[in-house]
């Protein structure tokens, strides 16, 4: 077996093959959606259960890499949102997976999962071996998720790892990474993930990998609310490019539709953070293919109020899993970007 993860988390994969010599009861592996984080996390948590673990990672021979990849391990606890459930029912399958959920099921980690760890923690290993608690996204906790994680953090039974893993770490409760050891998932470096989107049939791996913020596994993110599509896209970007020329009308028509909140804010603060690389002459990042049409919209444009709006959309992505209603607060938002757009006073 060896390495099983993507050829860009080779370093952080030998960070945690340091830390398995010497077991932390907790590690929390952080980095960007798309990045591989899940995968990374999923890859140590084997490795950690496995008998004979090889250089990189798990031997896969083994009864206990055969009762993982069985999904049947006792002494392994999948804590997962039902919206990951369904984008990996092969946890440890480092390939693309088929399942994904058609309506969007609920992002956040569900409360008695939790809660049921206790019961888990409180025996003993069944295989006299390591036991590993893996939780993903450990960034979709509310506050009863995470004071009920705290109790099991704060004082954790032997021979025991908690695996966080997150997407997002500044929304981790301080006393939580406090806890566990940290491990940085880095950046994929440009020509291995262009590389990874070729060899996975994209034409324009170029542009289609700064459209996804530099991170190559979005192009099989399999959760409805984090992905909009082509047809989507084009129109909230014709609507966006508009700038303070948009109409009630224009964005009453063309959004009358249901678009999940979750991925229109993330696009949403792609493009306006284009709008402001331009503003101060520098190159876009994620809308490469639209840059003329972004520097024309950029020219003597005021960057306050762009910033200003860039940060309530940030705010805003931290809540857009609470039902609002999506398609008002969506047209509510976009018409609030027009208003953001100001030229300078002369
Ligand atoms: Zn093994």
């Amino acid at each position: 077996m060896g390495l099983d993860v993507y050829p860009w988390l080779k370093a952080p994969a030998l960070m945690l093959e340091k830390l398995r010599q010497k077991l932390p009861s907790a590690v929390l592996i952080y980095g960007q959606r798309g990045c591989g984080v899940y995968e990374l996390a999923a890859s140590f948590a084997r490795s950690i259960l496995c008998e004979h673990p090889v250089q990189g990672g798990a031997c896969g021979q083994c009864a206990s890499c055969k009762l993982t990849e069985a999904g049947t391990h006792p002494d392994l606890r999948l804590v997962l949102s039902p919206a990951e459930e369904v984008a990996h029912p092969q946890p440890w399958a480092v390939t693309k997976t088929t399942s994904e959920s058609k309506k969007g099921l609920s992002r956040q980690i569900p409360i008695e999962k939790i809660r049921s760890l206790g019961e888990f923690l409180s025996t003993t290993s069944h295989r006299g071996g390591n036991r590993v608690v893996l939780i993903y996204p450990a960034n979709m906790m509310l506050a009863d998720q995470s004071s009920a994680l705290l109790k099991n953090l704060e004082e954790p039974p032997a021979g025991t790892t908690i695996v966080l893993a997150t997407d997002d770490l500044d929304a981790m409760l301080p006393t939580i990474r406090s806890r566990c050891q940290l491990v940085r998932v880095p950046f994929p470096p440009k020509a291995q993930a262009q590389q990874f989107l070729r060899e996975n049939g994209v034409k324009d791996p170029e542009s289609t990998l700064a459209s996804f913020g530099g991170m190559p596994l979005l192009l099989f993110e399999k959760d409805v609310k984090l992905r909009l599509s082509e047809d989507v896209e084009a129109i909230l970007l014709d609507l966006l490019l508009k700038g303070n020329q948009l109409t009630h009308f224009q964005v009453f028509d063309a959004l009358n539709i249901e678009i999940p909140l979750p991925a229109f804010i993330a696009y949403i603060q792609r493009f306006v953070c284009d709008l402001i690389y331009a503003t101060q002459g520098l190159a876009v990042r994620y809308n490469v293919k639209k840059q003329s049409e972004i520097i024309s919209l950029a020219q003597n444009l005021d960057v306050k109020p762009l910033l200003a709006y860039w940060s309530e959309a940030e705010k805003m992505a931290r809540m857009a899993d609470h039902p609002l209603n999506a398609k008002l607060t969506i047209q509510t938002f976009i018409l609030k970007y027009s208003a953001s757009v100001v030229k300078k006073s002369a």
